[in-house]
Order: structure tokens, then sequence, then C-alpha cells
């Protein structure tokens, strides 16, 4: 097998897996509990919560855990725009969001609140000062991504937030794509907000954090329980995914620019290869490491994906997220409809080999040989 589809989600190594399974059988208290195996679970979260702190840079008490990146983005949204209800019902994002986002943003406008959708360029930038053109007196809140999930653009999120300072506009950033892939910590971020999803770091699915900094205020619960997460998101805590997260970022804290250059290297070798694919053209500006987005013009990427996957060479259709529709980060760069048609998602983590990549080229090549473009 040939998995290079780690924007979508990532193997979680043994040692997450040892740590995971030891929580399960062993130290499987709840938080609450007040007797030693309670205490013990709830050092284990503190513990994590410290250690996800030490990634961002930010104090612990900033990082509260969510179910997911999804809950991560929607929790933030709805806590500025509750924070900030007396600036206004305007919302400025980029069209280019990830669903989460942007669906969350669609049911807002039902709501009655006003979205400017900032349009990237051919290559998927957005731009701060584009930002800068769309705020309004009652912008209530910006919110653009790190990186975007499909092409592996970074966005200037630390241009929008010098924009921000002296207003009262919250700024969120979903940094799901770009957590310990790209170098940034919550101050050089300057984001109010920062959305983490540990599946895309080795961690398990279903855990997530989201960072809230000085500027968030009465921070609203997204949901109402019990007290856990210091009353801010109550559910008994998921311990057992809480500390796979925990262990997932120590590993990758550990080798952090080690992996960062192993997935620029095979980024780099990848471009040199499938590069050699007569009429292969690599879209968006691709700054990060373990993004690449290519095309064969022509070619429905179903088909590409299914044939490729039969061969056990896994990759994706633009994102995992939206399968058989356009993309709609393709539709909103511009490209014309036999690329965008043609787009497929190629991403890289630390168990990438240059064998994985020989293996993506030769069942790329032979795609493109045996099968007819469409017209
Ligand atoms: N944001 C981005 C940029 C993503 O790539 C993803 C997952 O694909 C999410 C949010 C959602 O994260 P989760 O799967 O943890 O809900």
């Amino acid at each position: 097998m040939h998995y290079l589809d780690h924007a979508a989600t990532t193997p979680v190594p043994a040692a997450v897996a040892s740590v995971m399974t030891k929580v399960l059988t062993q130290s499987y208290g709840n938080p609450s509990a007040q007797y030693a195996l309670g205490r013990q679970a709830r050092a284990l979260v503190d513990s994590s919560r410290a250690v996800i702190a030490r990634a961002l840079a930010c104090r612990p008490e900033q990082v509260v855990f969510t179910s997911c990146g999804t809950e991560g983005d929607n929790w933030a949204i709805r806590a500025a725009l509750h924070q900030n209800r007396r600036v206004g019902k305007h919302i400025v994002t980029t069209a280019v969001e990830h669903s989460a986002v942007l669906q969350c943003l669609k049911k807002l406008e039902q709501e009655g609140y006003a979205v400017t959708y900032l349009k990237p360029d051919g290559a998927g930038r957005v731009t701060a000062r584009q930002a800068a053109e769309a705020l309004r007196e009652d912008t209530a809140l910006v919110s653009v991504m790190l990186v975007n999930n499909e092409t592996g653009v970074r966005f200037p999120v630390e241009e929008i937030a010098a924009l921000l300072k002296n207003r009262d506009t919250l700024l969120h950033t979903d940094a799901v794509q770009g957590f310990l892939k790209m170098p940034f910590t919550a101050k050089s971020l300057g984001a109010d907000y920062i959305t983490l999803s540990a599946h895309k770091i080795g961690g398990p699915k279903g855990i997530g954090a989201l960072y809230m900094g000085g500027r968030a205020k009465n921070v609203q619960p997204l949901l109402y329980g019990g007290g856990q997460e210091s009353g801010l998101r109550p559910g008994t805590e998921p311990t057992a995914q809480i500390a796979g997260f925990a262990k997932a970022v120590e590993l990758r804290l550990e080798d952090l620019e080690a992996v960062r250059q192993h997935l620029a290297s095979c980024r780099a070798y990848a471009l040199e290869r499938l590069g050699t694919i007569p009429d292969l053209q690599f879209i968006g500006a691709g700054d990060a490491p373990h993004i690449l987005s290519l095309s064969l013009p022509g070619y429905p990427s179903q088909n590409i994906v299914s044939e490729l996957s039969e061969k056990g060479v896994y990759i994706s259709a633009g994102s995992a997220c939206h399968r058989g529709k356009a993309s709609h980060v393709l539709t909103a760069m511009g490209l014309d409809r036999k690329t965008a048609a043609g787009t497929v998602r190629v991403s890289f983590g630390p168990e990438t080999t240059p064998a994985d990549i020989d293996a993506l080229y030769d069942a790329l090549l032979e795609h493109k040989t045996k099968r007819f473009p469409m017209l």
C-alpha cells in the first residue's frame, strides 16, 4: 500500500496507540471523580493540555479540548460573534475555507449575518490587503485559515492580525493543516482563536483543541451540560483521545525539524518525478510541505483516484470532504473546467518513502497513457 493522503488523516504511531490502550484499560477513571483513579485521569488531562500549550507556546488554560477541528471552527465562530454582538453582524472569510467554516457561515447567513468571501488568485493566494478592503465598521469576525487543505497555500494570518490590532474585530484561524507543519506559535500568529485537530498529525480521530487568546472574553460554550473544561466544554473528557493527541504532539515536537525537512523532500521529489509526466500541471503556490495539488487536465479525478486505489496508491480528489462535487477551492481559483476536473491532492507524512512517490508516478503515467481525456 502507498498511502499518500495524510491531509485527510494519518496513521497513529504505535507509541500513541500504546498510550491510548493504557488509558483505556488502566487509567480509565472519570477525571471528575474524587478517588485516586479519577485524580490520575485529571492529572493526565492536565499534563496533556500542557503539551498542546507547549506546541503553541501559550498558557495551558488557553487550550480547551474539543471533539474535532469541525467543532473548534464552529465554536470559535459562534463564540466570537457572541462576544462582538454589539459590534455588528458582518464576517470576513475566504471562499476557500474548509466546509467546517463555510457551512457554519452559511447557517449564520440564514440567521441574518452578512459574510464577505475573499476570492483567491489563480495560485490560491489571498492577501491581507483584500481583508483590509473588506473590513467594515460592523465587522465582528475575520476567519481565515492558516493552510488550505486542498492546495497547501498558507494565508497571511499574521498580517491580518496586525490589521485588527486596534479594532474590536476578532480573528479566528483554522490551523488544522498548518499545525506542526508550518512554524508558528499562538503569539506569532496573533489570532484570537486557533483551531487544531489531532488526526492530521498522528493523533487519533475525534479529538481537537481550541486556543483562546487574551482578547477572547466571556467565551460562550457551544454545548451546555456539566462543568468540564472550566465550564466551557461539557462532556466527560475523552481521556484516551486526549492522551493520544498529546503523545502525537510530543513525538512531533521531538523531531519537528526532521519531519518538516522530510515532508519538504518528499514534495520536492514528487515535483521532480511527476513533473516529467506530459501535460501534468501543478496547482497552487503550495507553501505547506505536506500537500501537493496537481492536475491531469481532462482526466476526471474520480477515475484517477479509483484506478490508483486499485493499485494500492491512495490519494484524494481535491479534498476528501466533497466527494463527486466540483471543488469550491478550485472553482474560486478560477481554474478552467478541464483542469479543475482533473485535479487530485497528494499529501505526505513522516512515513512516506520515495518508493511511494515512484508508485504514484507509475500509476499516474499508466492512467494517462491508457485512458482518454474528456472532451
Ligand atoms: N479544517 C481543515 C483545514 C481540515 O483540513 C479539516 C479536516 O479535513 C477540518 C477543518 C476538520 O477537522 P476534523 O476532521 O477534526 O473535524
